[in-house]
Order: structure tokens, then C-alpha cells, then sequence
């Protein structure tokens, strides 16, 4: 299929459009490279652009013959979306709102969402079903369940099939380890615990060492790229493949295992061979502190199982990512 991948020069929307073109379709990647890398982007036409530019996204969508998008292309700190919720309102849900017009206009139909599990909030149980409450606890989760009910809204009218992906803790490397995390600034875990094990930082902090979990420290379901991505092409064969008028799919994706974050700096610790200092900090704000997926619906749906669930694996490559970009990206 001729796939318009919105972000994929993004952390998952690069390792998606790698992953699109090894499968034998036709990613067009679409991304205005404020927090992506051009260099990221292989196997795929890239189109340099905002999707706040609704002319340039029509003019796309038909000029490639675009028949599916996948809409990875968002803004993600829970820290800046407290401090600056316009942002997030404009790049998350306004623009999301100007892909479905311009995708109306043009008669494109299918579209794979990239939601996340702060949807819900602080889960009064885990593991985490599709069907828990969502009760954002900040303007992130906030703007991505008010992009899943407007894409909700539009799948009514039959004009829409569209799948919600709500990612657990995305993390490692994919397409043979070429395609990583590098976010500026870092604020996710295991990159963050490789860069101290390389001495690009003199310690790591632990946001919070008094959770009612077993060690104290938060528990997160971490998945690994390469299964989340093939998670999205199994959707999108399912939303080609529906009958249905009205179709909206809407899945969970994580491992289902939890580790701790003191679990996860020991794990770094042990696949790089280098130990760094540790601090316990006071908590961060947003925080849960258990967020597990049960993903159940996915594999009974999509025949979906996450294949590489041991965090070591997981860690190691990323590990291979950061030892061959010590810089990241070159662009
Ligand atoms: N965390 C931490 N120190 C850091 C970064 C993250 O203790 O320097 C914790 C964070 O509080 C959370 C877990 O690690 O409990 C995973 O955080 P991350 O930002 O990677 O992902 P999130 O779960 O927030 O999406």
C-alpha cells in the first residue's frame, strides 16, 4: 500500500517506515523535522512539512496516491505540555484535526493512530484494559484522547476506518539496530541510563523511591519497537481487510510485564558494563505508579504477541544504537 507516515522521521515513525518498506509497501514520510532526523528516514520519499499546512497535505495525499496514513507526528513531554498546553492543543489535536480534513478531501480512509496509555490517567487497576476509564492526568494525555475522540467522531460518518494504538513504554532499537531514541532534550529512562553509562551525564536521577510497589520505584510495561511496529502493520491489514461501515479498532500495546525503574538502571548497568551514580529524587509530577497493559484484545484480534518481552534483550539494543551514534543522528 502507498502509506503517508506522518512523523516518521520520528523515534517509532522511522522504525515504522523502515519496517513499511521491508514489507513491500510504500511509505511517504511526512514530517516537519522539528523533533525528527532526516537521516533517520530510509527506504522511503520524504516530504518536508507541517501538518498545519492543509494545502501541502492534500497536494501529498494525491500527488503519491496515498491510500492509508499512519499519524505518528505529536508532541510528547508531559512536563511542557503542563507548562505550554497550546502547544500541545495546536500540534496534537488542531493538526490531527487538519490530516482527517485533508485525508476528507481527498478521499483517503484508513488511518492508524498513534495513542499512548496516559490516556488513563492513574488506573485504579492494573493490568490496564481498553475499556478503563480515561482520565487524563495532564494535557498530553489530554490532547491525544480528544485526537482519539474527534478520529471517533469521524469513523461515524463511514467516511473513516481508524485504528487507536495506545503505546505502553516504547524503548530499543529496530532495523537491525540502526534506528534509535535520540530526543533533545532526553527524558525517557533507558536512553537517559545509557547516556550516564557512557558519560554523557554524571548521574541519573530516580523520580520517587516511595511508590507502593516492591522497591519503591515506578513499574512500566516496556516495549520493544520492532513489536509495536509490526502490531501497526497487522492493524492496518485489519482495517483494509474490514467490511464493516463503521470501523474503529482500538488496542493496547505493551508487553504486559512490569519493571521497575531501579530494575531498568540495573539492567543498563549489567548489558553496558559500566556503573554511574544514582540519585533518588523527589517524585515527578504525572507520575503513576504501576502502568501495565493487558493486551489481550490485541493478540486475540490481530494475532499480535510481543515477541522480545526480556528488558535485557530490549536494553541491548539499544545499547548497539548509542555505541555506533554516540552523538545521535548526524541530522
Ligand atoms: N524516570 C526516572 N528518572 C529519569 C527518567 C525517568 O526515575 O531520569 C522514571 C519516571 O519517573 C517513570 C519511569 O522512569 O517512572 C519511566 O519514565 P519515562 O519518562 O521513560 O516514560 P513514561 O513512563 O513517563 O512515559
Amino acid at each position: 500500500m502507498r502509506i503517508l507516515v506522518c512523523g516518521g522521521a520520528g523515534y517509532i515513525g522511522s522504525n515504522m517506515t523502515a519496517m513499511l518498506s521491508a514489507e513491500g509497501h510504500k511509505p511517504v514520510v511526512f514530517d516537519n523535522l522539528v523533533t525528527g532526523h532526516r537521516s533517520a528516514v530510509v527506504g522511503a520519499l520524504f516530504v518536508h512539512g507541517d501538518l498545519a499546512d492543509y494545502e501541502l497535505l492534500v497536494e501529498t495525499l494525491k500527488k503519491y496516491k496515498v491510500e492509508a496514513v499512519m499519524h505518528f507526528a505529536a508532541l510528547i513531554e508531559v512536563g511542557e505540555s503542563v507548562q505550554a498546553p497550546l502547544k500541545y492543543y495546536h500540534n496534537n489535536l488542531c493538526n490531527t484535526q487538519n490530516l482527517l480534513s485533508a485525508m476528507e478531501a481527498t478521499e483517503v480512509d484508513k488511518l492508524v493512530f498513534s495513542s499512548t496509555a496516559a490516556v488513563y490517567g492513574i488506573p485504579n487497576q492494573v493490568p490496564i484494559t481498553e475499556d478503563s476509564p480515561k482520565e487524563p492526568i495532564n494535557p498530553y494525555g489530554e490532547t491525544k484522547m480528544a485526537a482519539e475522540r474527534m478520529c471517533h467522531h469521524q469513523s461515524q460518518t463511514g467516511k473513516l476506518a481508524f485504528a487507536s494504538l495506545r503505546y505502553f513504554n516504547a524503548c530499543g532499537a529496530g532495523n537491525n539496530c540502526s534506528l534509535g531514541e535520540d530526543h533533545h532534550p532526553e527524558s525517557h529512562l533507558i536512553p537517559l541510563a545509557i547516556q550516564a553509562a557512557m558519560g554523557k551525564r554524571s548521574e541519573i536521577p530516580i523520580y520517587g523511591t516511595d511508590y507502593p510497589t516492591p522497591d519503591g520505584t515506578c513499574i512500566r510495561d516496556y516495549i520493544h519497537i520492532e513489536d509495536l511496529c509490526r502490531a501497526h502493520l497487522l492493524t492496518l491489514n485489519k482495517l483494509e481487510a474490514t467490511s464493516e461501515e463503521v470501523c474503529e479498532l482500538v488496542y493496547n500495546l505493551g508487553n504486559g510485564k512490569g519493571y521497575s525503574v531501579k530494575e531498568v538502571i540495573e539492567t543498563v548497568k549489567k548489558v553496558t558494563g559500566k556503573d554511574f551514580k544514582v540519585v533518588a529524587e523527589g517524585r515527578r509530577p504525572g507520575d503513576a505508579p504501576v502502568l501495565t497493559s493487558d493486551a489481550t484484545k490485541a493478540m486475540n484480534e490481530l494475532g499480535w504477541k510481543a515477541e522480545v518481552s526480556e528488558l535485557e534483550e530490549i536494553v541491548e539494543t539499544a545499547w548497539r544504537w548509542h555505541s555506533k551514534h554516540p552523538d545521535g543522528y548526524p541530522n
